[in-house]
């Protein structure tokens, strides 16, 4: 049996979910998404998300086709129809159904679809002993605070990161660290937490916002500035952090150790800190 989606206004069996192929995100990837995590049954951050969304939708200047409220509602709707307790919601807004020109349709419809899938956090093998990352040039447009769906850039970037092994890519820009293919990018160093500051160069991440928060209500210092490359290769502990990996330790970058080669004391920290607030949100849940 196929998974149940949600596309334009209905729901329905998601091998039966079609769009045009004149749908502007087919033709140009002219489109925004989200990833919501959603954590026994119950979404997380779900107005953060919104936020981020109404951001993105603003920054191509597409009209949000539905309010908070109804958003809220489909969201809940779509998790009441899968059985997972832990799902990951997928949802994507394109600027709809036209004849191909660059420039805006006068008269489309923004096409609207979303979809669960089963929420995999990472393997308890892949937080006690961390991941292996590489580095690249970020070559992406200047408009990485969009969560945009046109991610070739960010497909070719994981890629070299699949095909070396490693689990994420890590990127500079000019010299400083950016975030990596799909994650954002924390670098510990003298006990202080250091992250590039949000603009146009990185996702906002909402697992960055939490992740800030945890680490001030353990009273880690933080600072919020450009992080030089060499900041990073010679930090004592780096992450990377989204909605479906949570936060990981990087323990080696381009097969060189970070530090000495095993995830951190801050790191061990944060991690625990993370899972307790999750239970806490499950318990409001439950
Ligand atoms: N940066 C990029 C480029 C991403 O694709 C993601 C994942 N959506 C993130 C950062 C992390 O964002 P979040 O914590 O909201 O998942």
């Amino acid at each position: 049996m196929s998974e149940i989606a949600y596309l334009n206004g209905e729901f329905l069996p998601l091998d039966k979910a079609h769009v045009s192929v004149l749908d502007r995100g087919f033709i140009f990837g002219d489109g925004v998404y989200e990833v919501i995590p959603v954590y026994s049954r119950r979404p997380f951050r779900l107005p953060e998300h919104l936020r981020r969304l109404q951001h993105s939708l603003d920054a191509i200047r597409l009209a949000n086709p539905m309010t908070d409220a109804e958003w809220t509602r489909l969201i809940h709707d779509l998790v009441g129809r899968h059985a997972g307790e832990d799902q990951s919601i997928y949802l994507q807004v394109t600027r709809g159904v036209a004849r191909r020109d660059h420039a805006f349709p006068v008269e489309a419809r923004q096409t609207v679809f979303m979809m669960s899938s089963p929420l995999a956090t990472p393997a308890r093998e892949l937080i006690d002993n961390g991941v292996a990352c590489i580095t690249a040039t970020d070559y992406r447009w200047l408009k990485c605070d969009v969560k945009s769906v046109s991610l070739v850039g960010n497909c070719l970037l994981r890629q070299s990161a699949a095909e070396a092994g490693a689990a994420e890519v890590v990127l500079f820009r000019d010299g400083y660290l950016t975030e990596a293919s799909a994650s954002n990018v924390f670098a510990v160093r003298n006990g202080k937490l250091l992250a590039p500051p949000k603009n146009h160069l990185i996702l906002p991440g909402i697992t960055y916002d939490v992740v800030l928060e945890l680490a001030a209500a353990c009273a880690i210092p933080i600072e919020l500035r450009e992080i030089p490359e060499q900041e990073v290769r010679s930090a004592d502990e780096l992450w990377v952090t989204s909605s479906t990996k949570e936060v990981l330790a990087v323990v080696t970058l381009d097969g060189r150790p970070i530090a000495t080669g095993k995830p951190g004391p801050v790191f061990r920290r944060v991690h625990q800190a993370f899972q307790e607030f999750k239970r806490k949100v499950m318990r409001q849940a439950a």
